[in-house]
C-alpha cells in the first residue's frame, strides 16, 4: 500500500509572519502520522522557523529548490547540506516554473535528485507536458523521457523513495484541471516506465502524484484513481482550510 502524500507549494507566497501563522493554525488540525504524508513546501525564508515549530506534529517541511553542490561560489543559492541542517525532508525538483524561467534541464533535476538523495531529503521530481506537447499527441514520449533522464542512475532503492509530480503545465495555476482519467492516464504510463527501468517493486513503490489546479472539490476522485498517490498543490494550499481539506480527503 502507497501512502498518500499531499503537498502544498506555497511558491513565493506569504510573509514570514504569514507561514508562521498558518503553521500554527494547521498544526493540531492535520490528521495522526500514518494515514497520510502532509507536506509545506515554503520558500527558503520560512524555512528555519517551520521546521522547528513542526517538529513535534505530523507535517514536514519541505523546499521548492535547491543547489547540487554541498557550498561554494554560487551566490544566491541553497545547497542541500544548508536543508538537511534545517532538517528539511523533502524538495521539489524541476517544477515546471523553474524549467521555463530558470532554465532548469533535465540534467540539473538529475543532479539534485541525486543529491537530495545523499543528504537524506526526499525528492519531489516534477515533469509534465506544455499544452502544444498534449495538442500533438506526445505526452507520453515526453513524460517517459524527462522521467528516464531525472531518475538516471539511481539505485532501485531510491527509485522506491523518490516521489514523482506528474503535473501538466497547461493545468497549473490555469484553474483547468486534467480530468481524473487524463492524469492517471499519464501516471499509469510513469508507473510502466519506472518498470521498464528498475523494477517492478520500484514501480509498485514509487509514489506519483498529479498536480495542476487542485481544489478540495476535485481531490477524491483524483485520489480514488489506481496510479494517482496524492497531489502537489499551489494555489489551493495557501488558505489553511482548503490544505486541510485536501490533507483530509488523503487520509
Ligand atoms: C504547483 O504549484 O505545483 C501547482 C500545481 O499549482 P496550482 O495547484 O496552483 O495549479
Amino acid at each position: 500500500m502507497r501512502k498518500p502524500i499531499i503537498a502544498g507549494n506555497w511558491k513565493m507566497n506569504k510573509l514570514a509572519a504569514e507561514g508562521a501563522r498558518f503553521l500554527m493554525d494547521i498544526r493540531e488540525k492535520v490528521p495522526e502520522e500514518g494515514r497520510v504524508e502532509t507536506v509545506v513546501c515554503a520558500p527558503f525564508i520560512h524555512l528555519p522557523f517551520l521546521s522547528e515549530a513542526a517538529r513535534d506534529f505530523p507535517v514536514s517541511i519541505g523546499a521548492q529548490n535547491m543547489h547540487h553542490e554541498e557550498s561554494g561560489a554560487f551566490t544566491g543559492e541553497v545547497s542541500p547540506a544548508m536543508l538537511s541542517d534545517l532538517l528539511i525532508s523533502h524538495v521539489i525538483i524541476g517544477h515546471s516554473e523553474r524549467r521555463q524561467y530558470f532554465n532548469e534541464t533535465d540534467e540539473t533535476v538529475n543532479q539534485k535528485t541525486h543529491a537530495a538523495f545523499e543528504h537524506g531529503i526526499t525528492p519531489i521530481v516534477c515533469v509534465g507536458e506544455s499544452l502544444e506537447q498534449r495538442e500533438n499527441n506526445e505526452t507520453m514520449d515526453f513524460v517517459e523521457s524527462q522521467v528516464v533522464k531525472g531518475l538516471e542512475g539511481l539505485s532501485e532503492e531510491q527509485v522506491k523513495d523518490v516521489v514523482l509530480a506528474y503535473e501538466p503545465i497547461w493545468a497549473i495555476g490555469t484553474g483547468k484541471t486534467a480530468s481524473s482519467e487524463q492524469a492517471n492516464e499519464v501516471c499509469t504510463h510513469i508507473r510502466k516506465v519506472i518498470e521498464k527501468t528498475f523494477s517492478k517493486e520500484a514501480a509498485e513503490a514509487v509514489r506519483i502524484q498529479y498536480g495542476g489546479s487542485v481544489k478540495p472539490e476535485t481531490i477524491e476522485e483524483l485520489l480514488s484513481m489506481s496510479d494517482i498517490d496524492g497531489a502537489l498543490v499551489g494555489g489551493a494550499s495557501l488558505k489553511e482550510e482548503s490544505f486541510l481539506k485536501l490533507v483530509e480527503a488523503g487520509a
